[in-house]
């Protein structure tokens, strides 16, 4: 058993209810991108500033479900909105993941995955805004592309709260989805930490690890994967500590993009920068905050995970095989 990074999910505070504004959504996916990034950008922007905080079995989080579903109907996608309740400390909230399917040249299915939900300290502009907008530039240059892979993308709710999200969409899987499932790749925070990472199964099982890895060299993309210095979390993989954990614990390969630090503080990836330690869970994780300490690298993360994510979506069946 792996003992997990500690990530303080936070308690949800019930009061957040009656503080929360109503979000009118609109589309911003359908301005034109000048360059890889811009879109993912504007997203992150939206989710962070205008939305703000989106925390689990909030009215803020299920507005931000609601411009999610916006977005993806945009890229003219049919997205559905499948609800989901836990309970913590025998108190019973209600989430939802936003999910849209993209058919593909095979009927075999890949997943793109990440949460959407924030804690209610920062904006969650790192953590987690960054990957939906990464996930939904990528949906934008692949939307006239027909993909080897069925592609199924989930927006996850509740994950701040202990993985909700993820784990209850695995637990609605039947065995024949699970197996004609190729693989899972999931983000979660990317535009914080000094290095890009991605990581995947242990050895020759993290076939979609190795091949982002290639896409990323041969775009002269410093990404790289953990080094392996804490014997915990062997080089190449992560621990359980977001979404692609109840895919993996199913069986499912996985490959996680994220940016950290793994060579600082306790080797174990949490401590993301050498400037200021942690960023996402913290009042930091704001793109002001973001930009005027790490001059460039918001822009840098987003255009270099955006274009390997691109890639790695329209030609996965090439390594997958
Ligand atoms: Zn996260």
């Amino acid at each position: 058993m792996i003992a997990s990074r500690p990530r303080p999910w936070k308690l949800l505070l019930t009061s957040a209810l009656s503080l929360s504004l109503l979000i009118t959504p609109f589309s911003i996916a359908s301005a034109k991108p000048k360059d890889t990034g811009e879109t993912a950008y504007q997203q992150v922007q939206y989710l962070s500033e205008n939305i703000g905080p989106r925390v689990a079995g909030t009215v803020a989080e299920k507005n931000a479900s609601q411009y999610l579903a916006t977005q993806l109907q945009v890229l003219g996608l049919h997205p559905t909105i499948q609800n989901f309740s836990y309970t913590r400390k025998e108190v019973t909230y209600q989430s939802q993941n936003v999910i849209a399917t993209k058919k593909g040249k095979s009927n075999k299915v890949l997943i793109i995955g990440a949460h959407y939900d924030s804690v209610s300290t920062g904006k969650g502009a790192d953590d987690n805004g960054s990957s939906i907008g990464v996930v939904l530039e990528t949906l934008k240059a692949l939307s006239k592309k027909k993909t080897p892979y069925t592609v199924k993308v989930i927006f996850f709710g509740a994950e701040e709260a202990g993985l909700q999200g993820s784990k209850y969409y695995v637990s609605k899987m039947t065995d024949e989805e699970k197996k004609n499932t190729v693989g899972m790749i999931n983000l979660d925070s990317l535009i914080a930490g000094d290095n890009m990472y991605v990581y995947g199964d242990q050895g020759s099982q993290g076939k979609l690890r190795d091949f982002a890895l290639k896409i990323a060299k041969k775009h002269k993309i410093p990404m790289s994967t953990n080094p392996g210095l804490n014997p915990e979390y062997p080089a190449g993989t992560t621990g359980d500590w977001s979404d692609h954990s109840p895919f993996k614990a199913a069986g499912i390969p996985y490959a996680y993009f994220e940016a950290t630090n793994w060579e600082i503080g306790d080797l174990d990836g949490y401590t993301q920068t050498v400037k200021h330690g942690a960023i996402w869970h913290t009042a930091k994780d704001n793109l002001t905050f973001l930009e005027q300490e790490f001059p460039g690298r918001v822009q840098t993360h987003l255009k270099s995970f955006t274009t390997v994510l691109t890639e790695l979506v329209a030609k996965a069946d090439k390594e997958l095989q």
